[in-house]
């Protein structure tokens, strides 16, 4: 029995507090904590000789002796402590800021090295909130990369990076869950030798050995969570059938306008699918705007024509009672006699045993809803497809859900975050995919501008224009500090702000994430009628709002999106015939150029593939473990685009360990199997 399982409070130093404050961190084991790895790492530079080497505003190192204790003063309601290192040759000022007990930490006359910030007062150099250390230790720092944990209030970087020594010395050997053949085979560290360079790395080139065998693995499991939930890769076979296709062509015939040739593509596709032997399941990926509700709506008339019942998921409310709307809407449009049923978490008792009874019943031929629709409760008459829009988290799949009760639906999943069709058939392993390319077009291009900070008022005066002109803006304030309740003030008070800017004008109105579904949907409709011209709001309507008469988004913080959200957020204007802006403000103050370098590709760049090959382009060495910018990815380290070639290995791989062993019950996958059980269930909670 290996001591990975052990509690962390077998560790020395660790009583009960710590470990409470490491199950903030969801680390309950010592196992749970060798796979905490790093989020970032720092490297330490050698000490210098002389001063004369250091530089205002870098980090350095240097060694030298404290003479005299340093002197604490009270400045401004802030503690200063200031002290005099002397090198040999010649001294030089030491400041601490709110630090008052250092001073009486340090040791007097014994040589130190500190590392700190350089900076420059009344034209003479000294080190800021240095952190001191023994100089052979220091040294010794310098020839390895320093791991750089997340923290929790009360565990500090030195306590974890402590500990993780502790813990790996343990539990030595490591057992490994991936098998030394597949190893051997792809060129991987084993997992001893993988969790080591982790957390102590010699170097970046080292790092990425050990971030390969983790994406490796992640990727592999994945892949082997995905198919085992599948029983097999058998499909069923198709027993629905479809005679009829008068209605949805009456409703192709009557659209204000007509279907995009990669519309009519992927509309053709899935009457493809519709009419083969088996049940398929397929991908349809467009850009934000390339009009893939429609396409929904069409195959869903296409079912209910011929007697059976369709469902669409969205995975927020906001989007699901918006789809209701417009479905609705094409339904009295049309003249369709078809039945619409909506079903969502926050439905009355009474009105969700309406909704139950109406698609047990049958009477439901459009069902549209939330994941609530998959929940148990929900009893389907003869549910012949499931649509998933926006479906942002990769092969997360409801099929198991619906096999479960015995139905085998036709399952389309409609995404726009577009990936090249190469990766989307190994990562929606086994679907069908079909790419809308082109958006429609009369729509003009969203012109874009990125702009400092500095020029926020000039922005705000742009949304005034707008509005007067008739039309709507939304301002989007991503999380600043990370923490909801600040999150949601940022949202409140700069709504409030820019209200006071445009009394008498517009009326703002504020959306996030810690709101009721009910107040998010007020305000969401308020928005869609007009009654709020603004809305600044969080990341909430990023996927699929349709407001036409929206002609401005304005995004704070752009540098901290990736590109890919901000090309979906942009695509929340531009919707309808008026020309539409997008403004990115960049407040990033350390990379600005490299920030406005990335943010500039907005400028130039249209296509939501294009878009994501550029940014992928620009992604640096440093950037070795390829954490998601995005956070639409179910890896925490692998990169889809970066790591495709291990993608493709751990598909492959995948399928012979399911040949050999499909249960993975021998004692060889045990411990690969504990993580594939792991990844199911979080795929489940994912939903
Ligand atoms: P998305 O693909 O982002 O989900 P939507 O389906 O919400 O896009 O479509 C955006 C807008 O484009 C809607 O107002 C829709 O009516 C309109 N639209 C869809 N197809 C076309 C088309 N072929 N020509 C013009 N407008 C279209
Ligand atoms: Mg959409």
């Amino acid at each position: 029995m290996s001591n990975l399982k052990l509690p962390l409070h077998t560790l020395k130093g660790v009583g009960n507090k710590t470990e409470e404050l490491f199950q903030h961190l969801h680390i309950d084991n010592l196992m749970d904590l060798l796979m905490y790895f790093p989020r970032d790492y720092q490297s330490f530079p050698m000490p210098v000789d002389h001063t004369s080497q250091l530089v205002v505003g870098q980090n350095a190192a240097i060694t030298g002796i404290f003479r005299l204790r340093p002197v604490n003063r009270h400045f401004r309601s802030m503690d200063i402590t200031i002290a005099s290192l002397d090198t040999g040759h010649e001294k030089i000022d030491v400041i601490w800021y709110r630090m008052p007990y250092i001073s009486k930490n340090i040791q007097i006359g014994i040589p130190y090295t500190i590392y700190g910030r350089i900076g420059e007062k009344n034209n003479e150099l000294r080190v800021e909130q240095p952190s001191l250390h023994v100089p052979e230790a220091y040294i010794h720092m310098t020839k390895k990369l320093q791991p750089v944990y997340s923290l929790t209030k009360g565990l500090s970087n030195n306590l974890i990076r402590k500990t993780m020594k502790q813990a790996y010395d343990l539990c030595l050997p490591l057992p490994d869950p991936l098998p030394k053949e597949i190893l051997s085979k792809r060129g991987l560290l084993d997992y001893t030798e993988a969790i080591h360079t982790m957390h102590s790395p010699d170097t970046y080139d080292g790092l990425s050995n050990g971030v390969r065998r983790f994406s490796y693995q992640e990727f592999l499991v994945f892949f082997l969570a995905l198919r085992m939930e599948e029983n097999g890769l058998t499909k069923e076979l198709n027993h629905f059938l479809f005679t009829k296709d008068s209605q949805m062509h009456h409703v192709m015939d009557c659209l204000p306008f007509q279907l995009t040739k990669g519309q009519r593509d992927a509309l053709d596709d899935l009457l493809h699918d519709f009419h083969s032997n088996t049940i398929e399941e397929r991908l349809i990926q467009g850009d934000v705007g390339s009009g893939k509700t429609i396409i929904a709506f069409l195959a869903m008339v296409y079912m209910a024509e011929n007697g059976y019942q369709s469902a669409i998921m969205a995975p927020t409310e906001v989007l699901a009672e918006q789809h209701h709307r417009t479905f609705l809407k094409y339904i009295s449009d049309y003249d369709l006699p078809f039945h619409v049923t909506f079903l969502s978490g926050s439905l009355k008792a009474s009105e969700k045993r309406a909704a139950y009874e109406s698609i047990r019943s049958g009477e439901a031929d459009f069902i549209i809803g939330t994941h609530a629709l998959i929940q148990d409760a929900v009893d389907y008459k003869n549910l012949s497809l499931v649509i998933t829009d926006e479906q942002h988290r990769f092969g997360v799949k409801q099929r198991d859900r619906f096999s479960k009760k015995g139905i085998h639906p036709f399952s389309v999943v409609m995404s726009a975050t577009p990936i090249p069709r190469t990766l989307a058939l190994i990562l929606y392993d086994g679907m069908n995919v079909s790419s809308i390319r082109d958006v429609p077009s009369e729509r003009l291009r969203v012109k874009t501008a990125v702009i400092p900070d500095s020029k926020r008022d000039s922005a705000w005066n742009f949304i005034k224009k707008q509005v007067q002109e008739g039309h709507q803006a939304y301002v989007i304030c991503p999380l600043v500090e990370e923490s909801e309740n600040l999150d949601q003030e940022n949202v409140t008070d700069y709504g409030k702000n820019l209200q006071k800017q445009l009394k008498g004008i517009a009326t703002v109105g504020i959306l996030h994430g810690r709101m009721r579904p009910e107040e998010k949907d007020k305000v969401m409709q308020a928005f869609q009628k007009n009654e709020i011209q603004v809305l600044v709001s969080t990341t909430v309507v990023e996927v699929g709002v349709n407001v036409p008469n929206a002609t401005l988004i304005m995004i704070e913080n752009a540098d901290r999106f990736g590109l890919a959200q901000l090309h979906q957020l942009r695509g929340r204007v531009g919707r309808g015939q008026w020309q539409s802006y997008c403004i990115l403000m960049n407040s990033q103050k350390k990379n600005k150029e490299t920030s406005n370098k990335r943010l500039d590709i907005m400028n130039h760049c249209y296509n939501g593939f294009e878009i994501a090959e550029e940014d992928l382009k620009l992604r640096g060495p440093g950037d070795a473990r390829g954490i998601r910018q995005s956070g639409d990815s179910p890896f925490t380290f692998a990169d889809v685009y970066k790591d495709s070639d291990l993608l493709a290995m751990a598909s492959e791989d995948a399928y012979s360990i399911l040949d050999e062993d499909q249960e993975l019950t021998s004692d060889k996958f045990s411990l690969l199997r504990d993580l594939v059980i792991e990844k199911s269930e979080e795929t489940y909670t994912n939903l």
